[in-house]
């Protein structure tokens, strides 16, 4: 299966189980805009809770707000996102598509990293144990040329960009000799400038003073805050402010399903330190956002950093974490050092003084920025790419049977147990009920009753239930159940009273956390 025919797989499985639909389906859809579906929610809900946990309850000194979408629309100005939150567009004249002028260069640059790739892939076969791979890049003619030409259209790509070099940014598309991928000619119009962000009007008088905005970014809403919540909560440098919320651009290029949407949820932490102490908070909180990615057991190879070219316009160190998805090593989450940037623009556009008085130091200053900003809709995509599996079954007398499972991590799934009655009769759907209603408290269970078993596990594999019990005849009399586990497709008979024993060390979001 190709990495294409996966990502429409995981699609379909997204609709056909209740994750994610797409935004007004029965009016043909919005363009960028989804719904998540009742496992969707369910998932989200837990995704947001491990990086809440994991941001707020392991570090004493991080705090969470949730401010309002609304913000005074000189936030804007002050956070620069009036004058540069642009992307540097371009439209192929034949196809009509408009495209991000800087992904279609980051894109080109990808595909001559490839070509280098395959060449070591070749050489690593015919040399065999003796090959060098770090001798073989230095020297190999074809490799060196190819490394060359990256790197020149890379700092190409760097100064135009900062400069805002638009003619240029052209120029090296046409040097490139990119193409556009649905008509296949070089027929470009020039790069412009388009701002992302939605405005809409508050109060009744439509004038300009009335333009509002839809947050582009959650942090703002964490800046504006960060005295109140500083002097409310006694808060003692280095101490970070997390946040959790909804974010809206208007996206050139909306594709990729849930990866990149016009209406979006962030997970922001923005964290306050020392002047001079930024960089070493910057490596800090890059090591440890990398952990929790990793703690979800997709595979440590799955994930990579990556450096800006193009530092924003706050900051003075970025890299992202990149996730391998069906589509290729993308962006999931951004780390950030951003300077004093927002606080001291805020400080002057609002007149009023966000400073802090350092203790120890006897000085006065405006704290430093390090961002860790993730999206919840790319990690939510992670998850589920992360997670889906085919897979062949050899049954009892050589019958191949194939079942699609997510392997959602347990503390994660949408539903933990589901609980099913062998038959509809001689008592077992009440038992069941009276095990489910014992459970139901602590852990997100499911009753089912419909159906083989065994058709009944499958859907709750495609849905990445990690545990179903079964109420047999032999339930009534011994009071026990089998367990089936998800992974393994494991049974075991188990006593009815060690069940929530069992699901707190599997499924628990502590046990989660504790492996970060
Ligand atoms: P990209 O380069 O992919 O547009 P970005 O660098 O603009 O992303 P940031 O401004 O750093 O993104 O936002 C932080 C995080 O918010 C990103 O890592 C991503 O997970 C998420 N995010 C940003 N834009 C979108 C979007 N349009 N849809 C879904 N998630 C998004």
């Amino acid at each position: 299966m190709t990495q294409e025919e996966l990502f429409k797989k995981l699609i379909s499985h997204c609709k056909e189980y209740g994750f994610v639909f797409q935004s007004s389906e029965i009016y043909d859809g919005l363009s960028a805009v989804y719904d998540y579906g009742q496992n969707g929610v369910e998932l989200k809900n837990n995704i947001k809770q491990y990086w809440w946990d994991a941001m707020t309850r392991l570090n004493e000194n991080i705090v969470g707000i949730d401010s309002a979408i609304f913000m005074h629309p000189q936030v804007w100005s002050a956070s620069g996102h009036v004058g540069a939150f642009n992307d540097p567009l371009i439209d192929n004249k034949d196809s009509k598509k408009r495209y991000r002028a800087d992904v279609l260069i980051e894109e080109w640059m990808e595909k001559q990293s490839a070509k280098i790739t395959k060449e070591v892939t070749k050489a690593q076969k015919r040399f065999g144990d003796s090959f060098d791979e770090a001798m073989f890049l230095q020297t190999n003619p074809r490799v060196v040329k190819t490394q060359e030409k990256i790197d020149a259209i890379h700092n190409r790509m760097a100064t135009s960009l900062e400069n805002n070099d638009l003619a240029e940014v052209k120029k090296i598309i046409e040097d490139c000799e990119i193409a556009c991928p649905i008509s296949g000619t070089r027929s470009w119009t020039d790069v412009r400038h388009f701002n992302l962000m939605f405005e809409t009007k508050m109060g009744s008088v439509s004038d300009d003073a009335n333009t509002i905005y839809l947050r582009p970014e959650t942090a703002q809403g964490i800046f504006v805050n960060y005295l109140n919540v500083q002097k409310t909560g006694r808060m003692k440098l280095p101490f970070g402010i997390a946040q959790i919320g909804k974010a809206f651009r208007n996206e050139i290029v909306a594709r990729q399903f849930i990866f990149r949407m016009r209406e979006f949820e962030q997970m922001e932490m923005q964290f306050f330190v020392r002047p001079g102490e930024e960089l070493e908070w910057f490596e800090f909180w890059k090591e440890k956002r990398m952990r929790w990615h990793k703690a979800m057991g997709f595979g440590d190879d799955k994930y990579r950093f990556h450096e800006h070219i193009k530092l924003a316009h706050y900051a003075n160190a970025a890299f992202d974490i990149e996730f391998d998805f069906p589509f290729g090593f993308k962006e999931v989450e951004g780390i950030h050092s951003r300077t004093d940037f927002d606080l001291a623009s805020h400080q002057k556009h609002s007149g009023k003084k966000l400073q802090y008085f350092d203790l120890e130091t006897n000085k006065n200053y405006i704290p430093y920025v390090v961002e860790t900003s993730i999206g919840l809709d790319r990690t939510f995509l992670q998850v589920l790419a992360g997670a889906y599996t085919e897979e062949k079954i050899t049954k009892d007398g050589g019958k191949v049977d194939e079942r699609v499972l997510l392997r959602i991590p347990p503390a994660l799934a949408p539903i933990k147990l589901a609980v099913f009655p062998l038959v509809k009769k001689d008592g077992l759907p009440e038992k069941a009920r009276q095990i489910m209603d014992d459970l139901k408290i602590d852990f997100k269970c499911q009753y089912e009753e419909k159906d083989s078993i065994g058709r009944r596990y499958r859907r709750h594999d495609a849905i990445g239930t990690p545990f179903c019990i079964t109420i047999d005849h032999q339930t009534i009399e011994d009071n026990t159940v089998t367990i089936r586990h998800r992974d393994s497709m494991e049974q075991e008979r188990v006593d009815v009273s060690r069940l929530r024993e069992i699901m707190e060390e599997e499924v628990s979001m502590k046990t989660l956390l504790k492996t970060i």
